[in-house]
């Protein structure tokens, strides 16, 4: 299939590996142009130069906090009118409700919703007048079931996707569309992260957490991030103009609803 986006320019936030990384490579891959972004301008910088020479499209790469006012300028200054954003960033740590004041409140509000809020305000308006956007923002499965420890993440997702869910409904109009991938366990740093934090409070090894998490998922596995990268290069497409506000879950069938 054609998805119809060669030449056209994304953003995809906090890409230098995981998740952002599969959807900027997915996209790459259909000839986009790109601007990726994470704080560590190392592993940055070698991921842009990999995808730009295996897939030959243009990659800036833009190192910075996209949490941040000024990170977030840096990156609308490379790219002020891009076709795509994908809005990602690193996920709030698990804890305890007990432990999480108003600072982590706030940290986590505003990197997993004020900031995607901002970064499609700032581009949506030339979007709409360009008569083509794709918008992607990457959440969690905990939207739908909330995850326990995870707390941080539910509450800050939950208050996106609220947002999203009117915005999504004016803008495509324009054939701008705004969609959530919500990915369940996919096999990145940040599966590994959370796996050493419960590690560390029960005692249990990583290894046998790793082993009865993926027998635990239906599909007996983690997912991928060119799996996840595939389905957000799908989202983005020009096949894709009548779906919008959507919550698409990627999680092997994790959720045990029938919808
Ligand atoms: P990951 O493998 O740890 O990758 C995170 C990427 O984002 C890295 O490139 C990192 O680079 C960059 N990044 C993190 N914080 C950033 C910031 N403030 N500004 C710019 N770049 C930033 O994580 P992942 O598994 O892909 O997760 C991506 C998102 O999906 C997270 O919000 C996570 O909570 C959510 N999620 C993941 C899973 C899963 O199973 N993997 C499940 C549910 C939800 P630097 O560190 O160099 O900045």
């Amino acid at each position: 299939m054609d998805l119809g986006l060669t030449g056209k320019w994304a953003i995809v936030c906090a890409s230098s590996k995981g998740l952002g990384r599969g959807c900027a490579e997915a996209l790459a891959g259909e000839g986009v142009n790109l601007v990726v972004t994470a704080r560590t301008q190392s592993t940055l910088n070698e991921a842009a130069e990999y995808i730009a020479n295996k897939w030959g499209v243009t990659v800036e790469a833009v190192t910075g906090d996209i949490t941040t006012p000024e990170g977030r300028a840096e990156v609308l200054k490379a790219c002020p009118n891009p076709d795509i954003l994908v809005n990602n960033a690193g996920g709030p740590p698990p804890g305890d409700y007990h432990d999480w004041g108003l600072d982590e409140w706030n940290k986590a509000l505003n990197a997993n919703m004020l900031t995607p809020i901002e970064l499609m305000k700032a581009v949506i308006d030339g979007m709409r007048e360009r008569k083509f956007g794709r918008i992607v923002n990457i959440t969690s499965a905990a939207v739908k079931a909330p995850i326990d420890i995870l707390g941080l993440s539910n509450g800050a997702r939950a208050g996106l996707t609220g947002f999203v869910a009117g915005l999504s409904r004016k803008t495509v109009i324009d054939n701008v569309t705004i969609n959530a991938l919500l990915p369940g366990p996919f096999d990145t740093d940040r599966l590994k992260s959370n796996f050493e934090a419960v590690a560390s409070s029960t005692g249990t090894p990583i290894g046998e957490l790793r082993a009865q998490r993926a027998a635990a998922n239906p599909a007996g596995r983690f997912g991928t991030a060119e799996e996840f990268g595939a389905a957000c290069a799908f989202l983005c497409s020009d096949k894709s103009g009548f779906i919008t506000g959507q919550n698409i879950l990627l999680d092997g069938g994790a959720f045990p609803g029938t919808l």
